[in-house]
């Protein structure tokens, strides 16, 4: 069934929803489409310590109250709706999903980002049976069990932390000597009895025998190869931007983000690219809600001018 709109946000994260309520506010009749629920990679956070206005806030529930918020306008949602095409190029735009046919003149991308793999031997074949890109949803079944985490960032260090709920042990393991995370974050870890660091080393391989039971280290520095006694691994060595659908329509960086201005806007004219997808120098929730309410505003000037030029025609 095709059906039409002023601004249609691909991404319904925090980013997402940020762009919809600005959108509605300026009038402008707006769709969300997810390809998974309403709420974005904030649903499986731990707890959110830097969202201005909460000390500490569950990642779902102010995902909740991001979604409520715009509930109160007339946004149509579409979640849980598989892409199958998108023309970005044309100047009324086309989303094509198994159910319906979309078409606007602005779109607002907001699709945001996925765990990067380890890529090494026995990571894929283990998801789900010892490998986990997700703490919040798998941490409670390693109950008094052995873990470890990979990556020196944010997600890695907090991540790390939240698991030593359930278990008895988690090994940080990074292949330099220093973090990246946030200093406090940092602290936080290092006086944690649970964790153990495992600093200037990779993860080479992972084994099993029907669950994960091992993983093999590699000390970056004498190449000596060593062997962890583990029950599960998390990986968080960083993110890469969910593009598949306009790798060939839309700039990217190097790294697959895409190049926006700082008013949001992609290389085409009524497309604009927010939250994590797109070549931020911060991947927050708040520079997320952020780059949503920038381009909302621009897309409605940008659909006025259209207006504009075509009452002058
Ligand atoms: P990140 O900040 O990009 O850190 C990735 C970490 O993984 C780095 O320490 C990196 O090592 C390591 N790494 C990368 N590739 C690797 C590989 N192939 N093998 C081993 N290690 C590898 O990623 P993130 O922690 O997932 O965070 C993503 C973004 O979300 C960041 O902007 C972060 O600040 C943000 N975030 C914020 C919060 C918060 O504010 N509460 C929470 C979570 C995430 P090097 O350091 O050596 O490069």
């Amino acid at each position: 069934m095709s059906k039409n709109f002023d601004c249609i946000i691909l991404g319904g994260g925090p980013a997402g929803l940020s762009s919809a309520l600005y959108a509605l506010r300026s009038g402008l009749k707006t769709a969300i489409v997810d390809v998974d629920a309403i709420g974005g990679a904030p649903i499986n956070y731990c707890e959110i310590e830097n969202y201005l206005g909460f000390s500490k806030i569950q990642g779902f529930e102010l995902c909740e109250k991001f979604e409520n918020h715009v509930d109160e306008f007339e946004v149509e949602k579409f979640p849980y709706e598989e892409i199958q095409n998108v023309d970005l190029i044309s100047p009324t735009k086309k989303i094509t999903t198994l159910n319906h046919e979309f078409s606007a003149k602005t779109v607002i991308i907001a699709t945001g980002a996925k765990s990067k793999k380890l890529n090494v031997k026995g990571e894929i074949e283990n998801i789900g049976r010892g490998v986990s890109y997700c703490a919040v949803c798998d941490g409670a079944f390693y109950k008094d069990k052995v873990v470890a985490v990979v990556g020196g960032g944010n997600s890695a260090l907090e991540e790390a932390l939240y698991l030593t709920k359930f278990t008895k042990k988690v090994y940080l393991i990074h292949r330099r000597d220093s973090f990246r995370a946030d200093k406090i974050v940092q602290n936080r870890v290092f006086e944690n009895k649970k964790i153990e660091l495992v600093l200037n080393s990779n993860v080479v391989e992972i084994l099993a025998n029907e669950k994960v039971n091992k993983i093999l280290i590699e000390n970056i520095e004498n190449k000596k190869i060593s062997t962890l006694e583990i029950d599960g691994i998390f990986p968080y060595i960083g993110l890469e931007p969910n593009v598949e659908l306009f790798c060939a329509q839309l700039k990217q960086d190097k790294n697959g983000f895409i190049i926006t201005n700082e008013l949001m806007e992609t290389n085409i004219k009524g497309v604009y690219a927010i939250g994590d997808v797109r070549n931020t120098p911060l991947r927050q929730v708040i520079t997320a809600v952020s780059d949503g309410a920038i381009a909302s505003v621009e897309a409605a000037k940008y659909l006025m001018n259209l207006e504009n030029t075509a009452i002058r025609k």
